[in-house]
């Protein structure tokens, strides 16, 4: 039986039966979209995160897109951003027409490095995009420090990070506004697509909500242009079931974490790190190997499957290669490409499938 990399059929069966019942609660009350689920998540989510106000929406890439417009970031602006990162984040920054201005990371938590960020501000910035990547938190002091010295919007990209803290706080609640997939695999996944903003500015939040549904007002006039990016009650629902387990279910990821860095110390790979402050709530368990390829197909052969996140960055796929800003520029995000990979990580995962992925990578010394 191959062990796999993320799992969100195992996390299904361990909620089975308050999600069979979520679902079993929408079918009954005939309400389908725009009901008392979506709203109840929107606050329930807002609590998690220490944010005053939430918007549930379709999915983690209009989440983004859409808290962009609503900052009124569009054609002629500029976005700073990395490429070390899902597609997502760059593609919504090109869909509300503005430019993705690409930055390195950081060598240790493959974060956006903040002492590169300076160097790439131009009088047309008008926000930066920081990712949580694999759950880790991005250096929000920096950057939150830099947005304030050049008045530049903070939109962070939580996708990979529900619940992940710096300095006591939960990502998300620290920039403008912030934006949360719930792919399956999530940290907090739906069984489908869903997504959410969270902000503290209510302005901002009621700007997002028309922005989700066409622009309309209270009679369903449409003020302004707008898109349609709602979520569906069935999945509100599902959410709503899973978020109070979010908190255990992140301790369970961080225990797997560290039975694995006790375990490959000393086999050569670098292992995850954890910035001073920070709490990491592991989306992926990322090691770097030299030999990464030999090593990933070496694991396959003994079942495992392990994933890369993210083979090539964005700036070096097909529909961007060559054209994007900043581009030229990111040697620690292409070595890094090359090095990464992801060993199986996601909270019903075993003890003894712990000690097989281990003992695994100790039989190919590398
Ligand atoms: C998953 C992900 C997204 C996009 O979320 P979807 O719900 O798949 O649209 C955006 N950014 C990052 C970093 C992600 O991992």
């Amino acid at each position: 039986m191959l062990l796999l990399c993320a799992n969100p059929k195992a996390q299904y069966e361990s909620h089975r039966d308050e999600i069979d019942a979520a679902i079993r609660r929408v079918l009954e009350s005939g309400i389908f979209m725009s009901g008392g689920e979506t709203a109840a998540l929107e606050r329930e989510f807002a609590s998690y995160t220490g944010t005053s106000e939430a918007v549930a929406v379709s999915n983690g890439t209009d989440a983004l897109e859409l808290a962009l417009a609503a900052c009124s970031i569009g054609a002629n602006d500029e976005v700073i951003t990395v490429s070390h990162t899902a597609v997502a984040t760059v593609a919504a920054v090109e869909h509300v027409g503005a430019t993705a201005v690409l930055v390195d990371i950081d060598p240790d938590t493959y974060t956006i490095d903040p002492g590169v960020v300076a160097a790439a501000i131009t009088p047309r910035t008008k926000a930066i995009v920081p990712v949580h990547l694999y759950g880790h938190p991005a250096d929000m002091d920096a950057l939150v420090s830099l947005a304030r010295e050049h008045e530049l919007r903070i939109i962070e990209d939580c996708a990979q990070a529900h619940g992940a803290t710096w300095r006591g706080r939960r990502v998300g609640s620290m920039g403008d506004a912030a934006c949360f997939s719930f792919y399956p695999t999530k940290n907090l996944g739906a069984l489908g697509n869903g997504g959410m903003v969270v902000t503290h500015d209510a302005d901002l939040a009621g700007q997002v909500r028309r922005v989700r549904e066409y622009g309309w007002n209270e009679r369903r006039e449409s003020e302004q242009p707008g898109w349609n990016c709602r979520i569906d009650e069935i999945q509100a629902a599902i959410l709503r079931t899973k978020l109070p387990h979010l908190d255990a279910d992140n301790q369970k990821r961080s225990e797997i974490a560290l039975t694995y860095d006790k375990t490959l110390a000393g086999t050569g790979l670098v292992l995850p790190r954890i910035r001073e402050g920070a709490t990491h709530v592991y989306h992926l368990y990322v090691v770097q190997a030299s030999r990464r390829d030999e090593l990933q197909a070496f694991l396959r052969q003994r079942e495992i499957q392990t994933g890369i996140h993210y083979a090539t960055p964005v700036h070096l796929h097909p529909a961007y290669r060559g054209r994007l800003a900043g581009g030229d520029n990111l040697p620690v995000t292409e070595h890094v490409a090359s090095r990464v990979l992801s060993l199986p990580m996601y909270p019903e995962l075993s003890s003894e499938q712990i000690i097989h992925v281990v003992d695994s990578i100790r039989e190919l010394p590398m």
